[in-house]
C-alpha cells in the first residue's frame, strides 16, 4: 500500500498537519454496507467493537457517535452527575470538560507538567475535594499519563477514572494500553485522529454495568426494542462508520510506526536547537505521535532577520517565535497545529461560567510555545526532510 497516493491532500505540494488514509479496504467494505440495506447500528457495530475491545486489551467496547459523546456517556455510565466534581485538566480540547458539564457536574481543573504535557498527579491529590467524584486523565498528543500514580490517588479517594484517549489509540503504560487502565477509556475516531470512521467514538471497559449502561444511554436508554429504562440520547454508530473503523483498526499498528518513524526522524535533526524543545517520552511509555509537538521558548532569540522584525512587533515574549516559525513553515507549504492556543480555562464559555481568573500557569505558557509538526502516515521522508530542513535554516541551525 503506498500511503503517499491515498492521503488526502489539500494541494499536492502543502504538507498537511492531519490526513485520513483512506485505501481500497474502506472503500469496499463501505459499498458492501450499503448494498446490504442495513446501514445503522448492526452486525458491523458488533464486530468493531469486538475486535476494538481485543486490541486495547479490555472486555468490553460501546461504539458510540463521537469521543464527546463517549467521554459524556462514560461520566453518566459511571453515575457522575449535579453535585458532583470531576478533575482534569485545561490543557486539552474543549470536549473533555464540555461531557463534564453536560452532565451537571463541576470541571475542576488542575495543571500539566511541561515535560510531557499531561495531568500533574502531585496536583490531583490537593484538588480532591468531598464532592470530587471522578477524574479524566487526557493522554495528550498520543502519550499516556503517570497511570500508576493516579490510580494509586484514586483508589485511596475512590474515585473513577476516565481516560481521555482521544489521541492514545494503542498507546501503551507499561505494557497496558490507555483506555484498559481507568474505569473505562474514552476514543475518539474523527477524521484527523489516528485511525477514523469519519465521526464516532469507543468506550472501553473491564466493567460489564458501565458497558451496559453505556448501551442504554446511547439508544435512548432501551434495554429491548421500545422499553426505556432511562433518559438517554441517540449517539448510536452506523455501520457504515463501523466497516470503516474495522479496515482502520487493521491499518493502525502500520500507521503508528509511519507516525514514530516521522517523530524519530525530527527528534534526532531538531535537537541541540536553542529554544526549541523535542517531545519527552516518558519511561515506560509508548507514544503513538496523534501530533508530534515541540515548544518554541523564546529567552535568547537565535533568529537572523526575522529578528528585527519581532523586536519591532514587540519583541519576543509571549508566543511570537512560536507563531513566527509556524508562519514561516506555512510559506514553505508545511501546515502546523497549535493545540491548544487557548486553555479551557480561559475560553469564553468557561470565563462566563466562573473560571476567568484561576491561574494555571503551566497551561498557560504552554499554550503560547506549543507547535505541533506534520507526521501522521501520508508524510514520507523527503516531506519530513524538508521540514526539519526549513526549521533548523530559520533557527540558524
Ligand atoms: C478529538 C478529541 C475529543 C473529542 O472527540 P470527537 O470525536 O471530536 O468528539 C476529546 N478529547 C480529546 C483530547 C480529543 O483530541
Amino acid at each position: 500500500m503506498r500511503l503517499r497516493e491515498i492521503a488526502m491532500r489539500a494541494s499536492a505540494e502543502n504538507i498537511r498537519i492531519s490526513s485520513p488514509i483512506i485505501g481500497e479496504e474502506e472503500i469496499e467494505s463501505v459499498k458492501s454496507v450499503m448494498l446490504s440495506g442495513m446501514l445503522a447500528q448492526g452486525a458491523c457495530v458488533r464486530e468493531f467493537e469486538r475486535e476494538f475491545a481485543d486490541f486495547t486489551g479490555v472486555e468490553h467496547a460501546v461504539a458510540v457517535s463521537s469521543g464527546t459523546a463517549a467521554i459524556h456517556i462514560a461520566l453518566l455510565a459511571a453515575g457522575i452527575g449535579r453535585g458532583d466534581e470531576v478533575i482534569t485538566t485545561p490543557f486539552t480540547f474543549i470536549s473533555t470538560a464540555n461531557a463534564v458539564l453536560f452532565t451537571g457536574a463541576k470541571p475542576v481543573f488542575v495543571d500539566v507538567r511541561e515535560d510531557d504535557f499531561n495531568i500533574d498527579v502531585e496536583q490531583v491529590n490537593e484538588a480532591v475535594s468531598r464532592r470530587t467524584k471522578a477524574v479524566i486523565p487526557v493522554h495528550l498528543y498520543g502519550q499516556p499519563c503517570d497511570m500508576h500514580a493516579l490510580m494509586e490517588i484514586a483508589e485511596d479517594y475512590d474515585l473513577i477514572v476516565i481516560e481521555d484517549a482521544c489521541q492514545a489509540h494503542g498507546a501503551e503504560y507499561h505494557g497496558k494500553k490507555a483506555g484498559a487502565i481507568g474505569t473505562a477509556g474514552c476514543f475518539s475516531f474523527y477524521a484527523t485522529k489516528n485511525m477514523t470512521t469519519g465521526e464516532g467514538g469507543m468506550i472501553t471497559t473491564d466493567i460489564k454495568e458501565i458497558a451496559d449502561r453505556a448501551r442504554m444511554i446511547r439508544n435512548h436508554g432501551s434495554t429491548s426494542k421500545y422499553t426505556h429504562e432511562m433518559l438517554g440520547f441517540n449517539m448510536r454508530m452506523t455501520d457504515i462508520c463501523a466497516a470503516i473503523g474495522i479496515s482502520q483498526l487493521k491499518k493502525l499498528p502500520l500507521f503508528t510506526m509511519k507516525r514514530r518513524k516521522n517523530a524519530e526522524y525530527l527528534t534526532e535533526n531538531l535537537k541541540n536547537i536553542p529554544n526549541i524543545i523535542t517531545p519527552v517520552i516518558k519511561d515506560g511509555r509508548t507514544h503513538v505521535f496523534h501530533q508530534y509537538t515541540i515548544r518554541v521558548v523564546s529567552d535568547e532569540l537565535q533568529f537572523s532577520h526575522e529578528r528585527r522584525a519581532s523586536r519591532s512587533a514587540g519583541g519576543a515574549e509571549g508566543g511570537v517565535m512560536r507563531d513566527m516559525l509556524a508562519d514561516i513553515l506555512r510559506r514553505n507549504g508545511v501546515e502546523v497545529g497549535i493545540y491548544y492556543p487557548i486553555p479551557v480555562h480561559k475560553q469564553p464559555l468557561y470565563r462566563k461560567l466562573g473560571y476567568g481568573d484561576i491561574s494555571l500557569p503551566v497551561s498557560e505558557r504552554l499554550a503560547k510555545e506549543v507547535l505541533s509538526l506534520p507526521v501522521h502516515p501520508g508524510v514520507e521522508r523527503s516531506d519530513i526532510e524538508r521540514i526539519a530542513d526549513v526549521i533548523r535554516d530559520t533557527m540558524n541551525c
